[in-house]
């Protein structure tokens, strides 16, 4: 009999539990039990592995693996199902004189370990200084690939979530908001469910860099800061990637390291008085093109991670049963203040959540995310709340400077295809008379109270010929989808447009979706509200006739209303033809 029925526990809990049996027999007999109860797929797949890989131990013996032929992901794989301590001192001896790689060196050490229970000479050899990267690649002026050895981060600690709070022109953006709003809420539930009532408050801490940035301080604390840092220099009225990155890396280690500061006998452990912890514990930026340049800039430079262009961010503990990550096969490590950070994945048809969880026995996760605009809601400003505003002074290298900006234009406006209740939207389908197909999307446009009209990237790289009156409609900056603007108007007409997935994300969140297409096997066809199979050049003009006579109009709740009453609303919904 087996010692537990695996018909008590799901697929994950029982992954751990089966990497814990060493012994066939009972792992048969599980199977067996399997086989006779549930019979899932992936628990056969999980013992049968197993009984795999202990058979293949036994048969291996010592003369096994070839390490110089594996990546150490490999070698971490194939140390689960090993089990042998003298054939893992082997593998060691093995790797260090051959390639003597510093990832597989390591990786064996932690597996001889767990087995061990973490006793044995190897922790010893754990306890030796460890050689820091500058003395072991003298080679590479930021060799801090191995996080063990960040020198500020020993014994240090984590504290707030920082907010890099961008302006353009001197105004803060509107993503900055979000941010603040979003991290303010965050860090309410963060304090309550983490930090005892007698215990100081996690902060929100806005940060503002800029010629003038401290006449938005007061606004980052009525939208949810605690705290305002600012570094103020008239050469930085514009973002500029080297002194931006040193300056946002500088406050942020400022508890630990500070710079030398005028009157100060320089570095000496001395810190900022308003903080206590070493380095923020959550770092936000603006998924902007400056945001995601200084982002990946700084957190290289603060030895940390980054998960890009997030739209979804929450804090929460996380179980793990990754051998990594918990230290030893077959337990569960539970990880507190663990940052959720979601994002678009495969154009946007799948969601990823990055975790930033770190290794055993060493505390260095600072999490950080870049933050899609529009994300989050734009919160309500409190012109009652109270901060703190704090002055971050180090002197800036005039080498950072050298590359100046010494002319540049403000581009216009530009066309902004979000907020209008009905977009139409001309692609390819024009092809035959492309002039007349952009006067027919106008007309349309034309005929309901609030609309504009955008086109598929098929009409802004394709090579017709417009006659100029229609040429400002097909500009790139009417383009919709991926790399175009991302809308979600109540109704969404596209007109002659196939329905690539690049140009699906743009609008797939519009509430009603109106496809004409002659092709009823065009892609569009599965994600569209109603599929109008027909000759644009026919279709458009009637729908025109329709808008105009008030027997098509957007309803009260988004979507479209025949004759001009809600109850008399078109039937067939995604997919459904309605030709
Ligand atoms: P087509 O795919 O050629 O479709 C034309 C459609 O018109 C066909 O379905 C056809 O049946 C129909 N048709 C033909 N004649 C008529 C008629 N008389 N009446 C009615 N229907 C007719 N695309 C975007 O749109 N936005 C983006 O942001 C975007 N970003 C991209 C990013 C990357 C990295 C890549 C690789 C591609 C991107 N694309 C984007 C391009 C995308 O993959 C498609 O190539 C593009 O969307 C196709 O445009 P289209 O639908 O107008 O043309």
């Amino acid at each position: 009999m087996p010692s537990f029925d695996p018909s008590e526990f799901d697929v994950s809990e029982l992954g751990p539990k089966v990497q814990g049996i060493e012994d066939v027999e009972e792992l048969e007999e599980l199977l067996a039990a399997e086989e006779d109860g549930e019979n899932r797929a992936a628990v056969l797949t999980v013992i049968e592995s197993r009984i795999e890989s202990l058979s293949a131990d036994d048969e291996e013996g010592d003369a096994d693996l070839d390490l110089a032929e594996m990546s150490a992901a490999d070698v971490g794989n194939a140390l689960q199902g090993i089990d042998d301590v003298e054939r893992l001192r082997d593998m060691l001896d093995r790797e260090e004189s051959g390639e003597d790689r510093d990832a597989v060196t390591r990786l064996i050490r932690r597996r001889i370990d767990s087995l061990e229970g973490g006793d044995g000479e190897d922790e010893e050899a754990g306890d030796e200084e460890p050689e820091s990267p500058e003395e072991r690649h003298p080679d590479l002026d930021h060799p801090t690939a191995d996080k063990r050895y960040v020198k500020a981060l020993e014994s240090g600690s984590f504290g707030d979530m920082w907010v890099y709070c961008e302006t353009q022109a001197g105004e803060l953006l509107d993503v900055t908001r979000e941010m603040l709003g979003h991290a303010r809420t965050m860090m309410d539930d963060y304090n309550e469910t983490y930090v005892d009532d007698d215990a100081e408050d996690e902060r929100v801490v806005a940060v503002l860099i800029g010629d003038d940035p401290a006449r938005h301080a007061d606004d980052c604390i009525a939208l949810g800061a605690d705290v305002v840092v600012y570094h103020e220099d008239e050469r930085l009225d514009r973002f500029r990637h080297k002194p931006y990155t040193e300056i946002f890396a500088d406050m942020a280690r400022w508890g630990a390291d500070p710079p030398n500061r005028a009157g100060s006998e320089g570095h000496g452990g001395e810190t900022a008085d308003w903080r206590d912890y070493d380095e923020p514990r959550y770092t936000l930026y603006p998924a902007t093109n400056n945001g995601r340049d200084l982002s990946a800039l700084a957190q290289a430079e603060l030895d940390s991670g980054l998960a890009s262009d997030c739209s979804g961010l929450y804090i929460e503990e996380t179980v793990i049963s990754n051998p990594v990550k918990t230290g030893s096969a077959g337990t569960n490590r539970t990880f507190e203040r663990v940052l959720h950070m979601k994002r678009p994945d495969f154009s946007g048809f799948e969601y990823s959540t990055i975790l930033c969880l770190d290794n055993p026995n060493r505390e260095f996760h600072p999490q950080g995310a870049s933050v899609i605009p529009g994300s989050f809601d734009l919160p309500d400003p409190d012109d009652d709340r109270e901060g703190l505003v704090v002055e971050h002074d180090a002197d800036l290298d005039d080498d950072w400077f050298r590359v100046d900006v010494t002319e540049f234009d403000r581009l216009e406006g530009g066309v902004d295809l979000t907020g209008h209740d009905v977009v139409v939207a001309v692609g390819r389908g024009i092809g035959d008379d492309p002039t007349r197909g952009i006067e027919l999307a106008v007309d349309l446009a034309e005929a309901f109270e609030d609309a504009d009209v955008g086109v598929s990237r098929g009409i802004v790289t394709g090579s017709y010929n417009f006659d100029g009156h229609v040429e400002r409609y097909t500009e790139e900056e009417r383009q919709i989808g991926e790399t175009g603007q991302v809308i979600e108007p109540e109704i969404y007409i596209a007109a002659g447009i196939s329905g690539a997935v690049q140009h699906k994300v743009g609008c797939d969140e519009s509430d009603t979706i109106v496809a004409v297409n002659t092709d009823p096997d065009a892609r569009i066809f599965d994600w569209s509200d109603y599929f109008i199979e027909g000759d644009l050049f026919e279709v458009l003009p009637e729908l025109t006739e329709a808008v105009k006579a008030g027997e098509l109009s957007v309803a009260a709740d988004g979507g479209i209303v025949r004759g001009g009453t809600d109850d008399d609303a078109a039937e067939g919904r995604r997919g459904d033809s309605d030709e």
